[in-house]
């Protein structure tokens, strides 16, 4: 990161500014680094350079290292979740019968546990997210903010900002400094995942089909990803959920079939929000489901990634549940917990809604939704805790402890964004993938790393809302 002296030097030269972050800007084209525009987010025609740091920001080494050496754990963790009926039950009761959109996917769950015949082989990709906890006594630690385990982004366009950043940090003198920044292989790892799945499926003509959402702002990340494939003769094809609903059909054996094409993986980039269903897409996400497709995720894994369960998850004993014979394991996944508290009915949630009431700037009220901006933060915690405390609806959120994380200057580039010394606050992302054929994990890596910063200014986060920036670490 450059320091706190060359920012400022930076930003009364409005000269040197301009044509360093144009150069910037000229080399995120040049490295694909790229969304389409919100104006036009189905065209082909026109792209904008994606929101990302003039400068990457330090992060310590331990820290990164700690976040990556746990994620193969964690991989396992969702795993085992995706594959024990009785804990998703139990975990996810009360937010049933709150939360109507939990409701209808655990009732897809429950239909696909009664089929007779399901696939074996499942492919897992996933996001843990994490920020750097600064405590009073000014130690920091890693504290989990989420798992995500559908439709992840964070990779495909993003995977050269590396080369911007060392750049960048060049042009203002950081020669040496600019040897601290990494090259990362996000999407091939993730990649050879979904890939290693085509093929275990076992049919050289069968399609990897993505199923994408109607606004395609990040269709070029999808793209990335489609090339890797497309390079092992892993033929894609893409599909909205109306599609599927109206054109795929099940074989007498549940294979599924779409457009004349035998479908070998579903690959959801779209379905982790209640707005992108309809009564007739649920019924296309019950048909993908039921059918022999390895699904990436399968309703069990999606479900193993809410809130509700990560919460649970950090109640004592369930992690030695996952993990019998692995003390250790234990510790490492449950060093990454911050607070986590639940609001089912019963005294124990009372006690977290009177414990919220008192402090509301201590914690983080999140219902079970995705995507950044679904969040209560402050006097909002108390506005909604008042009205949904005294029955069952309160058990459609979790609460949790906030973190504070340290603030870091940097320079935000996005489209239309007038240039500014920003605080920053920033995410660390870890990419996980694995296949499991059966009971045996046949693939269970770290698939890199990310780093997402935001202004200080917003306490929610997201990419897609113009929010969150790309980012990458600085090791120090
Ligand atoms: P989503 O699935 O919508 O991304 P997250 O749990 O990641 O939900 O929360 C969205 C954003 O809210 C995060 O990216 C982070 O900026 C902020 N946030 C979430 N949890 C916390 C927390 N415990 N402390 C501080 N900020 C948080
Ligand atoms: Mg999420
Ligand atoms: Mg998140």
């Amino acid at each position: 990161m450059a320091t706190k002296v060359i920012l400022e030097q930076l930003i009364t030269n409005a000269e040197r500014l301009n044509s360093l972050v144009d150069e910037a800007k000229e080399m995120a084209f040049q490295h694909g680094i790229l969304l389409r525009t919100p104006e036009t987010p189905n065209s082909s025609e026109a792209v904008s350079f994606a929101p990302f740091t003039l400068f990457p920001s330090p992060v310590p080494k331990a820290t990164l290292l700690q976040a990556l050496a746990v994620h193969t754990h964690f991989n396992t963790l969702v795993d085992k979740i995706s594959q024990d009926p009785d804990f998703l039950e139990e975990a996810l009761d009360g937010t049933i019968q709150a939360d109507d959109f939990i409701a209808k996917l655990f009732d897809i769950y429950r239909k696909v546990q009664q089929e007779d015949r399901t696939q074996s082989i499942v492919v897992g990709l996933n996001r843990s997210d994490y920020m750097v906890d600064q405590r009073a006594d000014r130690t920091s630690s890693l504290k989990q903010i989420e798992i995500n385990t559908i439709a992840v982004g964070g990779f495909g366009v993003s995977d050269r900002l590396s080369v911007v950043h060392r750049h960048t940090m060049k042009s203002v003198g950081l020669l040496e400094e600019s040897k601290c920044i990494q090259d990362t292989s996000r999407t091939p790892r993730m990649s050879a995942a979904l890939a290693k799945a085509w093929e275990l499926y076992g049919q050289h003509k069968a399609v990897i089909l993505f199923l994408v959402e109607e606004v395609q702002l990040s269709k070029l990340s999808h793209r990335t990803i489609e090339r890797e494939l497309w390079n092992r003769n892993i033929p894609v094809v893409h599909r909205r959920f109306d599609e599927v609903s109206r054109r795929g059909s099940l074989d007498a054996d549940k294979r599924l079939f779409i457009d004349g094409l035998e479908v070998a993986v579903v690959y959801y980039r779209y379905g982790y929000m209640p707005e992108h269903y309809t009564e007739q897409t649920w019924d296309a996400r019950l048909l993908m489901e039921r059918s022999l497709a390895v699904k990436c995720p399968d309703i069990s894994t999606h479900l193993a990634g809410t809130k509700k369960v990560q919460q649970v998850l950090a109640r004592p004993g369930v992690l030695e549940r996952f993990f019998p014979d692995q003390p250790q394991v234990v510790e490492q996944i449950r060093a990454t917990f911050a607070g986590l508290y639940t609001l089912d009915m019963g005294p124990e949630g009372d006690r977290t809604v009177a414990m919220a009431l008192a402090n509301p700037d201590k914690f983080v009220l999140k219902p079970q939704r995705e995507g950044g901006g679904n969040n209560y933060f402050g006097e909002d915690i108390v506005r909604v805790l008042q009205e949904v405390k005294g029955d069952e609806r309160r058990a459609a959120y979790i609460l949790m402890d906030r973190i504070r994380p340290r603030i870091e200057q940097n320079i935000l580039l996005k489209k239309g964004l007038p240039l500014k010394l920003t605080s920053i606050c920033y995410e660390i992302g870890v990419f996980g993938a694995y296949v499991r054929h059966g009971q045996e994990m046949v693939l269970n890596e770290v698939a890199g790393h990310i780093l997402r910063s935001k202004s200080t200014e917003y306490d929610d986060a997201g990419l897609m809302r113009g929010i969150t920036t790309f980012d990458n670490p600085l090791i120090i």
